[in-house]
């Protein structure tokens, strides 16, 4: 193909529909000449991508026909945060924290803080021997006095038994947003028994009880001249028979008043080592020795 010099001196305003790369486009460049590319183009727009989106900010993509090279630009969206939560768990001394953390750019949306389980009490620690099983019911309270949660925050599992004397665990196990375990101790001591009669004797009494033989191993006896039963002022001595309600106790001080008490006791096997578990105090009753 050609075009004559000089063909389109006297068009004034024309403008040369061209093709890209086409003799036409650059007879229309060399010669001065107004030119658009032919809007027959079928265009096949490749896309690429100059400024990529973030999670706040948008991006743009500029796409650019192969043919013709026409262009155009497109905007692409801020893609938003993708939050993932990540929980520090707490534990009964250090407070935890949950937060709120975007995958891409690690913006941080919120952080809440898990307080520590600082507060773990049984109901009751201690029980007196009734032939029925005990189960001490479990609170368990933050640092800023909530309640956690069983089963959700935290497990709770009873020793087993726990009808007869002895020294029991409830062991809790934290789960959820908290982590470690507690271990808390009851006890179940034994029923008391009380004085029958007190007989005074030469330097010495002579002291009765109440038998009581479930669930003891013996008595403890106590006496002192202190009515307060004041340490240095007291002597206990120790029945390991259960069967026993009479003890004479002798050589103390002639006419002197004694004070008497006494309770009941089990030996209880804890961790590899015999544990003396006792009940509480019978009432206090006195005694004056004789000459
Ligand atoms: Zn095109
Ligand atoms: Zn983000």
């Amino acid at each position: 193909m050609n075009i004559g010099e000089s063909v389109f001196l006297d068009c004034g305003n024309l403008t040369l529909i061209v093709t890209k790369g086409s003799y036409a486009e650059s007879y229309a460049k060399e010669n001065g000449l107004k030119y658009s590319y032919s809007a027959l183009c079928a265009h096949n727009y490749k896309g690429e991508i100059t400024i990529p989106p973030t999670c706040t900010a948008t991006g743009e993509k500029i796409y650019t026909c192969t043919e013709c090279g026409d262009s155009y630009k497109e905007s692409i969206p801020a893609q938003g945060h993708t939050y993932q939560s990540k929980i520090t768990k707490a534990t009964t001394k250090k407070n935890g924290k949950r937060s709120e953390i975007c995958i891409k750019c690690r913006n941080i949306k919120s952080t809440a803080t898990i307080y520590a389980a600082k507060t773990v009490k049984l109901s009751q620690t201690s029980y007196t021997y009734n032939g029925k099983v005990q189960k001490p019911s479990i609170s368990i309270k933050d640092s800023k006095g909530e309640a956690l949660k069983n089963k959700i925050d935290y497990t709770v599992s009873y020793a087993k038994g726990r009808k007869n004397v002895g020294i029991y665990t409830v062991e809790i196990n934290f789960k959820g947003n908290y982590q470690g375990a507690v271990k808390k101790i009851f006890t179940i001591a034994p029923k008391s028994t009380s004085i029958t009669k007190l007989t005074p004797k030469k330097k010495g009494f002579t002291i009765k009880w109440n038998k009581q033989d479930k669930q003891t191993t013996g008595y403890e006896v106590a006496y002192s001249t202190s009515k307060k039963f004041k340490e240095n002022a007291t002597r206990t001595v120790i029945v390991n028979k259960n069967k026993t309600v009479s003890k004479s106790i002798g050589k103390l001080k002639a006419k002197k008043n004694y004070y008497v008490r006494i309770r009941t006791y089990k030996n209880v096997k804890t961790g590899g080592k015999t544990k003396k578990i006792y009940s509480g105090w019978s009432k206090v009753k006195h005694v004056i020795t004789k000459k």
